[in-house]
């Protein structure tokens, strides 16, 4: 037998193992695999007045015209500067200096005297509150907080959301730090302006910041940045009931990538949607059921378009299922970029716009539309 004979058996067995290996580091790997679905952005915002290395653009809030879709808003946070208002096609209307604004949400028909109004709370860094603003029927926005809520919390003021209970119609602020306390304020009307009391304060262990309330359910979804998403009661007279969403972590997804940034939910009636999550790490968004058992329903990612780059990095995110003029009949998705490109040179960090229906249909089935 020559050497020949004697070792080709184990070199072929040592070929055939080492390509098995490397297919499954490419399948496994996040970020290399790239079965992810893609869709494209139809719009982006002005970039914000900063240098394309700054980290400026942070969280954005869509706000729904209640007489002409077309005329709606998305408000996007400057954590370097304010607060600015687009067009849904990504014009900008409005830019107030009002502080470093890190993030934003919206609820809509605040009674407030005889009037209702649409209100945005927006954590600002500088003042370490949560500042109120009223919506105009124009988009416009005015201060409408009696006095800056204070949070009283030990790190640095950071997440943001809202919650609208249906039954009570009551309306809470919740706001986080970076160490992981949450505190939840209810709004009340206050000599024709808004104040808010502390009902609820709570902690989790490691670095949060997304959060999104779910109404209809009355549920608070909390982002781990570094952990997963786990939800918990939203009323504050409610056992904290922390949950962890199956398939969030990237131990157990490998289409998860580290840090679990912003958190929205599509609306669909009688309490179903979906929660969607941007996972940071590997420039992507995960999609769940917005019922439990929160079933995981696949990940995609925006590219670059015929107008527009990809989003890269994304923090905060929101989405609507709501009509908002022709192009966005069953609502749209905004998204921050973390790198902006403009005409093949880098550019100040600005939000993606993409139709709800352009990624629904690429789902396998597709996700479901307004
Ligand atoms: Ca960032
Ligand atoms: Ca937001
Ligand atoms: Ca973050
Ligand atoms: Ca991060
Ligand atoms: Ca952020
Ligand atoms: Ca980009
Ligand atoms: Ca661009």
């Amino acid at each position: 037998m020559s050497f020949n004979d004697r070792f080709y058996p184990f070199i072929s067995a040592l070929i055939i193992l080492i390509i098995a290996v490397l297919a499954l580091i490419i399948l496994i790997k996040p970020g290399i695999n790239d079965n992810m679905i893609k869709v494209v952005a139809v719009a982006e915002t002005k970039p914000f007045p900063h240098r394309p290395e700054d980290d400026s653009a942070d969280d954005p809030a869509i706000w729904i015209h209640p007489g002409t879709p077309d005329s709606s808003r998305i408000i996007g946070t400057d954590k370097m500067g304010g607060l600015a208002v687009y067009t849904t096609d990504g014009k900008e209307l409005a830019y107030y200096l009002h502080g470093l604004m890190n993030n934003a949400d919206i609820r809509y028909g605040f009674p407030l005297d005889s009037n209702k109004v649409d209100i945005l709370a927006v954590t600002n860094r500088t003042t370490q509150s949560v500042d109120l603003y009223k919506i105009s029927r124009n988009g416009s926005l005015e201060i409408i907080h009696k006095s800056k809520l204070q949070t009283e919390i030990s790190d640095e003021i950071y997440g943001l959301c809202m919650y609208q209970n249906k039954k009570t119609g009551k309306y809470y602020v919740f706001a986080n730090s970076k160490a992981g306390e949450v505190v939840q304020w209810e709004l009340f009307p206050d000599s024709g302006l808004i104040n808010g009391k502390i009902v609820r304060r709570f902690r989790l262990t490691t670095q949060v910041e997304g959060m999104t309330a779910d109404d209809e359910n009355a549920f608070l979804f909390v982002g781990e940045e570094d952990v997963a998403i786990r939800r918990f009661n939203a009323e504050p007279d409610m056992p904290p009931g922390d949950f962890l969403l199956p398939g969030s972590s990237a131990m157990e997804n490998n289409m998860i990538g580290y840090d679990i940034e912003g958190l929205a939910i599509y609306s669909l009636p009688d309490g179903e949607g979906y929660l969607i999550a941007s996972s940071q790490g590997n420039d992507s968004y995960a999609v769940f059921d917005r019922k439990a058992p929160y079933v995981y329903l696949g990940s995609f990612r925006i590219t670059e378009g015929k107008t527009t780059d990809g989003a890269e990095g994304t923090d905060g995110i929101d989405v609507t299922s709501s009509m908002a003029g022709d192009q966005f009949k069953h609502g749209f998705l905004v998204v921050q970029d973390g790198s902006n490109i403009d005409n093949n040179k880098p550019a100040p960090q600005n939000f993606k716009i993409v139709a709800w229906d352009s990624i629904a249909v690429k789902f396998q089935p597709n996700l479901r539309i307004r």
